[in-house]
C-alpha cells in the first residue's frame, strides 16, 4: 500500500495568495481599502518603536507619500482592518540585524512583539526582516523569541511551499517586471498535473504606489488574482500556521490513517495507490481519521 497524501488549503483549494506590506504608513489605509475590495488579505510589518510612528509630521527626508501612522492612526488602521489584516512586527527600530550583537537583536523582535500584543491585544508571531537582512544570529534569535515566520526581501519568482518559514522569501516584490506574468502563471497552474499546491506571495510598502504613481498596479494585480474560488487567501500568520499544523499530523505507521493533534482543521488530497483518482479529506482538530478503509 503506498498512500501519497499532499496538502491542500481549505476548502481543498491548491492555491494561496498573500500580501506584506511594510512600515506602517498612512497610504496602508488606501491599499486595505484595495484589498477588502478585491476580497484578499494582507500583512502589515510594523516597527513599534520608531519614532515617525509617534509623531505624524511629514518627514522632510522621506516627502509626505511616504508618512509614517501615528499610534492613533495605526490602533484606527486596526481596528478598521482587524478582519483582513495581519499586524506583524517588523522590528523595535528597523535596525540592520547584520551589524548588531545577537542580544541586540533579541531585543528588537520581542521588544517590538511585547508593544504590539500589548496594543492590539492578539498574539504577534510574525515578522518581516528590516532591509530584508538577516543572519543566523538572527533567526536563532526569531526562533528563541516565539515568532512563526520571518520573510526576507528575497524573490523566488517561483510558487513553492516555503520549507524555512524563518528564512521566507517571497515571489517577488510589487516592482518586479515579470509580476503580472507571475500572476498569470499562477492562475493558470494545474493542480492536477503538478506538485501542487502553491504560494503565490508579494511584498512592498504601499508608499512605493505614490512615489511611482502606479497604484492601477495593485488595483491590476488584484483584479486579476483576488476574489477566486479557486484560490485561498489568508495572512501570512494564517498561512504558516496552517502550515505548522499540517506538519503536526501524526500518521499510522502503514499511513492507513492520520491524527490532527491542532486545533486547526487539516485538508489533505489522498491517494490510496496511483491507479485511484485522488480524493479531499479534512483531519479535523482532535480526530482521528482512516485513509485507507478497513
Ligand atoms: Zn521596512
Amino acid at each position: 500500500m503506498a498512500v501519497i497524501a499532499h496538502l491542500r488549503f481549505p476548502g481543498g483549494k491548491a492555491k494561496a495568495f498573500t500580501l506584506s506590506y511594510d512600515d506602517a504608513v498612512e497610504s496602508d489605509f488606501r491599499l486595505a481599502d484595495l484589498m477588502r475590495k478585491h476580497g484578499v488579505k494582507g500583512t502589515f510589518n510594523v516597527n513599534s518603536g520608531v519614532k515617525r510612528m509617534l509623531y505624524n509630521t511629514p518627514q522632510p527626508d522621506l516627502g509626505e507619500p511616504r508618512c509614517r501612522m501615528n499610534r492613533d492612526s495605526f490602533m484606527r488602521f486596526f481596528e478598521k482592518n482587524r478582519d483582513i489584516a495581519e499586524i506583524a512586527a517588523h522590528g523595535l527600530t528597523h535596525a540592520y540585524f547584520t551589524k548588531m550583537e545577537q542580544s541586540a537583536v533579541t531585543w528588537e523582535v520581542i521588544a517590538d512583539r511585547k508593544n504590539l500584543e500589548d496594543w492590539l491585544g492578539i498574539p504577534c508571531r510574525g515578522f518581516a526582516y528590516p532591509y530584508g537582512v538577516y543572519h543566523d544570529e538572527s533567526v536563532e534569535a526569531l526562533a528563541c523569541s516565539g515568532f512563526l515566520y520571518a520573510r526576507t526581501t528575497k524573490s523566488t519568482l517561483g510558487f513553492e511551499i516555503p520549507c524555512d518559514p524563518l528564512r521566507w522569501g517571497c515571489t517577488c516584490h510589487h516592482k518586479n517586471p515579470e509580476l503580472m506574468n507571475l500572476a498569470e502563471a499562477f492562475l493558470t497552474l494545474n493542480p492536477e498535473k503538478d506538485r501542487a499546491p502553491y504560494l503565490f506571495s508579494v511584498w512592498g510598502h504601499s508608499y512605493e504606489f505614490n512615489q511611482d504613481h502606479n497604484w492601477e498596479l495593485m488595483e491590476n494585480l488584484l483584479s486579476l488574482v483576488g476574489g477566486r474560488d479557486d484560490i485561498w487567501y489568508p495572512t501570512n500568520i494564517e498561512f504558516f500556521r496552517y502550515i505548522k499544523a499540517y506538519r503536526s499530523l501524526e500518521y499510522f505507521a502503514d499511513q492507513s490513517a492520520v491524527y490532527n493533534p491542532t486545533a486547526i482543521p487539516v485538508t489533505l488530497s489522498v491517494m490510496v495507490t496511483r491507479s485511484q483518482p485522488q480524493k479531499l479529506l479534512t483531519v479535523n482538530p482532535g480526530e482521528t481519521v482512516r485513509i485507507v478503509e478497513e
